[in-house]
């Protein structure tokens, strides 16, 4: 049964047809996150009724809309619950009553790390696991677990979810959650410009001017032979270790699936975290395998057709 899934990012809106686990058709179009929830669920809604009829398929062959958001949410009640800092009147819209009235089929929302670990359990990375986490790294950092099968949410949807917004550092930096030493300070892309002039010792290099600053822009930067870029690089590996180690420390999994913006640069980055999490937890090296995701761009709709149409 086909369903409509939908990933809101903080610039871009992912739409797929999406049936059994594979993506029929797939297309995005820019975030307006400013504009409010209302305005983009519009937007995109238009968008794929024109696509379904671009493509020939009909309306009422789709069974249910997934959609995913980065903020804290109540999959039970189809609500928001925190207010994050794109799409903030997302808290407290009223999405049933809001699809009831423009395209009344089933509805599902979901945490986008939530719906990517079940799209990787399913029909990718994990499959075949029953304790798992995963790290979505990019402009921030998610994170989501399975336990013994079992999506973990907790009594207010925070397990599992928060990995990003852990206190590392008392002291830190503030958070743009509004918190201070979060683990996002030390590694988010959002933070990387201010990361970068904390650590780089050379005032005239090229990276103190970068307002937009990314993991590709520093890893050109490295290939040319900038050692500030180093040391930054190798800040966020160490970061991205300790956000790993916790994990198996927390949840115990089999694996931890990495995916999100990063992924350009994969070779680099997962043997440092799995060597990371080889030394600093107390398990045998190898014991928890860190894994690059198999569908790093799509698991969060294959996960939303799967809650869709397995009623997890
Ligand atoms: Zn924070």
């Amino acid at each position: 049964m086909p369903v409509i899934a939908i990933d809101f990012g903080g610039t871009k809106i992912k739409a797929g047809v999406v049936e059994n686990g594979h993506i029929q058709e797939t297309a995005s179009i820019n975030a307006a996150a400013k504009q409010g929830i209302e305005k983009n669920l519009v937007q995109i809604l238009a968008f794929i009724r024109s696509f379904l009829k671009e493509k020939h398929i009909p309306e009422d062959s789709i069974t249910g809309i997934g959609i995913a958001l980065p903020v804290i949410v109540s999959s039970e009640n189809n609500t928001v619950l925190t207010q994050y800092v794109k799409y903030s009147d997302a808290k407290g819209f009223d999405f049933n009553r809001w699809f009831y009235n423009n395209w009344n089929i089933p509805l599902q929302l979901e945490n986008d790390a939530r719906a990517a670990l079940i799209g990787e359990w399913q029909y990718g990375s994990g499959k075949g696991c029953s304790d798992l986490a995963i790290l979505t790294l990019g402009t921030g950092v998610g994170s989501a677990v399975l336990t013994n099968g079992h999506l973990l949410k907790g009594k207010h949807y925070l397990a599992g979810n928060m990995a990003g917004h852990t206190i590392i550092n008392a002291d830190g930096v503030a958070c743009n959650c509004g918190s201070k030493g979060c683990l996002e300070t030390e590694v988010a892309t959002w933070a990387l410009p201010a990361i970068a002039k904390r650590l780089c010792k050379n005032p005239n290099s090229s990276l103190f001017k970068e307002d937009n600053l990314d993991f590709e822009m520093l890893v050109k930067a490295i290939d040319a032979g900038d050692n500030n870029a180093k040391d930054i690089f190798n800040h966020c590996i160490n970061i991205w270790g300790v956000c790993a180690a916790n994990l198996v420390h927390s949840f115990d999994p089999e694996k931890i699936i990495i995916c999100g913006g990063i992924m350009k640069s994969a070779d680099k980055i997962l043997p440092a975290i799995q060597q990371y999490v080889d030394t600093h937890t107390w398990l045998d090296p190898g014991t928890v395998q860190v894994a690059p995701a198999c569908q790093p761009d799509f698991a969060t709709l294959t996960g939303l057709e799967y809650l869709i149409n397995n009623k997890y």
